[in-house]
């Protein structure tokens, strides 16, 4: 029997398996990517590789990279490269951006993909002015809300995520394309090179590989299409160090590249997507619910990406862009920091601080759950949300002497509105009862940050919902589907009005939160993460850190986390490393109620983030640690 080569995860020890047979996805075991901090192949400070190929020989793996030119940061050793090498070649940051995503399509297939949606936002150096790229998946026509529900209750949060009913229609390609067209230099074919390489020749399995595989295990055991790709012929995760190859995914690719964007949206790739929603690839005999769903050819013909403005409002001396409607992430935002304004940080301690950051995180999101939705759906009171009168009014229900016991009601803001008008989802409230959308959020989704030597900015989060999206690749295409149609709100009555209800062709609402910062007109922060509604904490909570408590952005972004979202009992998320810090004590002392992330998956986002410095020189940071760790490179050591 032909023996396979396994890496233990943790130690890196080589060990033979007698009882595993080949599979063409299996080449001979590379070298493991070194951990951040471990000693590893070709160190060179910056993490730059040398030469026309920087693939060639990989670089080690860093978070934290200063220099100048441009700069990347993703989850992703191989994602960031992808980015420097089309900045090294002249392509823009637009350009690095689709780059990047594509091959983390390949590399990180469990969190982003073709299969999904995301938000881009981009600061275009030449003309001033941030633009943002929707391309949220989007309820198929054919969808209505009743179909979330059985024997008049929701169906089950799990069984809606595994099922053909909760993909959206698929905007990945789209935004893409929309983006190269309009603000890169490069077609989609160009953009695509590296990724089409890195499913075809393979990459090594690395640790959060294998872990998100193992997580997801007992769906792709019932699901044929995903068991062929993602578990090797035992039925197990591809070891850590097995070379993983995606051929199918290339020729996935290939065809975009070839062809554009309709052949994702037209023809042999469509047909196939509609096949896997309407039929999911079940396994005989398997336990598992699958329940199918209704996209059409035509939901995915018309899918449309959406060019819109950026939510700006100023803080203290910044200016924050961040992303509209329908994801709630910039506005929340936004709405946390004009009530952070009223207080002046330089006179408080950073538990005073903290206790503050909560207080407004858990009123932010109370007029998020009640107000926002698709606003091609939903007429939302955002400039009433955004008023800094509004925030005035909100700020004193902060107590700054006592945490929370229990949730915060919305406010008025249609009050505040200069062109006041009904809402038609608005003012329902979305605490009354019902299934909400997935708000934990550990371990799905990325972002990526990328800046180039002209000064473009990309800020761009892109998901397939959970960790996995819905389980099912799409048999002969090699990317998993996405369950963001879970993000909708289910009111116990599905004909009750909510502005996150499930409508045909609605957009569910999102957390998305990509970020940049100004300041003097100048870019000085770009930033996000993934984490469901917990990147709108992350993102405060980055904000805060470096804004009012002055931290270097990688300390800021290597700091526990904790997380307030208007939670019924006034709780809080946080960081299992945050529990022993004297902030917690402080916070404890207020009243403060933390539950520990750490006993339901452990971290809170794994943000991406640029610092561009007053000298033209540019840092690049990415995780220390959560999820093992992310990479950050520059063009060009300072
Ligand atoms: N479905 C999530 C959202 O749009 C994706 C983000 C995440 O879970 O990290 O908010």
């Amino acid at each position: 029997m032909a023996q396979r080569k396994h890496l233990l995860p943790s130690i890196g020890l080589l060990v033979l398996c007698a009882s595993c047979s080949p599979s063409e996805k299996l080449d001979p075991v590379s070298p493991v990517e070194p951990a951040p901090g471990d000693a590893g192949a070709e160190p060179d400070g910056g993490g730059n590789g040398a030469g026309d190929d920087l693939f060639a020989t990989l670089p080690k793996i860093t978070p934290t990279a200063t220099g100048r030119g441009g700069a990347a940061a993703t989850v992703d050793l191989r994602g960031t490269l992808a980015a420097i090498e089309i900045l090294k070649k002249g392509g823009n940051a637009v350009d690095a951006a689709v780059a990047a995503a594509s091959v983390l399509g390949a590399t990180d297939p469990f969190s982003c993909g073709i299969g999904g949606g995301g938000f881009m936002l981009i600061y275009l150096a030449g003309e001033g002015k941030v633009v943002t790229i929707d391309h949220r998946e989007t309820a198929p026509a054919g969808l209505t809300a009743s179909a979330f529900y059985e024997n008049g209750a929701p169906i089950p949060f799990p069984e809606r995520v595994t099922s053909g009913l909760s993909v959206g229609v698929p905007g990945t390609v789209r935004g893409w394309s929309e983006a190269l067209r309009r603000y890169g230099t490069l077609g989609l074919g160009d953009a695509l090179k590296r990724a089409i390489q890195v499913a075809e020749t393979g990459f090594d399995v690395d640790r959060t590989f294998f872990e998100q595989t193992g997580r997801n295990l007992q769906r792709f055991r019932a699901i044929t299409s995903s068991k062929a790709l993602f578990l090797g012929p035992d039925g197990e995760p591809w070891p850590v160090g097995t070379i993983f190859k995606n051929p199918d995914l290339a020729r996935t690719y290939r065809l975009l590249a070839e062809r554009g964007e309709k052949a994702f949206y037209e023809g042999e790739v469509a047909e196939a997507i509609v096949a896997a929603v309407r039929n999911p690839p079940v396994e005989p005999g398997s336990a598992l619910t699958i329940r199918p769903g209704v996209i059409a050819p035509a939901d995915l013909r018309d899918y449309e990406a959406r060019v819109r403005p950026a939510v700006t409002t100023t803080y203290r001396d910044y200016t924050i862009h961040g992303m509209g409607l329908p994801s709630s992430g910039g506005i929340t935002v936004a709405l946390a920091l004009n009530l952070l304004e009223g207080f002046d940080p330089e006179l408080l301690t950073p538990v005073e601080v903290l206790h503050r950051y909560l207080g407004a995180s858990r009123l932010a999101f109370a007029d998020r759950d009640a107000f926002l939705g698709d606003p091609e759906f939903v007429e939302a009171p955002v400039a009433g949300l955004l008023s800094k009168d509004y925030a005035d009014a909100r700020r004193d229900l902060i107590d700054l002497f006592k945490a929370p016991t229990e949730a915060a009601a919305p406010g008025d803001p249609f009050a505040f509105q200069t062109d006041p008008s009904p809402s038609p989802g608005g003012g329902q409230g979305a605490r009354g009862g019902g299934a909400g959308p997935n708000d934990a959020g550990d371990n799905e989704t990325t972002h990526i940050t990328i800046s180039d030597a002209a000064g473009n900015i990309v800020s761009y989060t892109c998901t397939i919902e959970t960790e996995g999206g819905n389980g099912v690749v799409v048999p002969g295409h090699g990317f998993l589907l996405n369950n963001e149609l879970t993000d909708f709100n289910l009111p116990a009555d599905p004909s009750a009005p909510h502005p996150n209800a499930v409508e045909p062709g609605k957009r569910p609402r999102s957390s998305m939160s990509p970020t940049i910062v100004m300041k003097d007109g100048k870019p000085e922060i770009a930033l996000a993460s993934p984490g469901g509604s917990t990147i709108i904490t992350t993102v405060l909570q980055l904000l805060v850190g470096s804004i009012d408590l002055g931290l270097p952005i990688d300390e800021a972004l290597a700091a526990p986390r904790i997380s307030q979202r208007n939670a019924r009992d006034g709780s809080s998320d946080a960081e299992t490393a945050f529990l022993s810090t004297p902030e917690a004590e402080g916070l404890a002392a207020l009243g403060h109620v933390f539950s520990d992330a750490g006993t339901t998956g452990g971290e809170i986002g794994a943000a991406t983030a640029l610092r561009f410095h007053g000298d033209g020189t540019v840092t690049a940071v990415a995780e220390p640690v959560r999820r093992h760790g992310g990479s950050a490179m520059v063009e060009q050591a300072p």
